[in-house]
């Protein structure tokens, strides 16, 4: 009785919970991915998917249309795995390689073939701001900005760096 009990948390905590898969769909939509439903029929594109400190509303009535019977097989735009799959055991969410994103994991340790970013024009793009997740503290939001602006301040030393590197012989002798 106690060994069956142990096996089926490990089950659990190996697929995707809900919640990642909500959050999933709430990162993709805010880059624009829609949701396909009823086999390619019609589109859903919920605007804003974050108000305030929390998904909005129209964020929160598409997610529960895509988790009911009546949205059919539906799926994020630019990838094949439908909502119910990545629901499924079979499936975990794990972060693409190249851009960070969360992306559906086959169970077993294959990735799946491509991650939506792939026909995304200039993505991952570090200038714009990344999709979020409702937060409710000022803190979460100062790191962030503390983050970017480190990196804009290594991008400007890399550049003096590589100028000093490329500077002219003449330059170079005047020092
Ligand atoms: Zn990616």
């Amino acid at each position: 009785m106690r060994e069956t009990a142990t096996i089926e948390v490990v089950l659990l905590r190996s697929m995707a919970s809900p919640s990642q898969v909500k959050q999933y769909l709430a990162y993709w939509f805010q880059l624009g991915k829609r949701a396909i439903v009823r086999n390619g029929q019609k589109t859903l594109l919920p605007n804003p998917v974050i108000r305030g400190n929390a998904y909005s509303r129209e964020f929160e009535a598409c997610w529960q249309f895509l988790q009911s019977p009546e949205s059919g097989d539906c799926y994020l735009e630019g990838t094949s795995q439908t909502i119910a799959q990545l629901l499924s055991s079979e499936w975990e969410i794990a972060d693409c390689p190249r851009c960070e994103m969360p992306i559906p994991l086959r169970d077993i340790g294959l990735p799946s073939t491509s991650c939506p970013c792939s026909d995304l024009p200039g993505w991952p793009n570090r200038e714009l701001p990344l999709p979020r997740l409702p937060v409710n503290t000022q803190r979460h939001l100062n790191e962030i900005r503390r983050r970017l602006l480190d990196e804009k301040q290594s991008i400007v030393r890399n550049g003096k760096l590589s100028t000093l590197r490329l500077g002219s012989p003449s330059t170079t002798n005047d020092r």
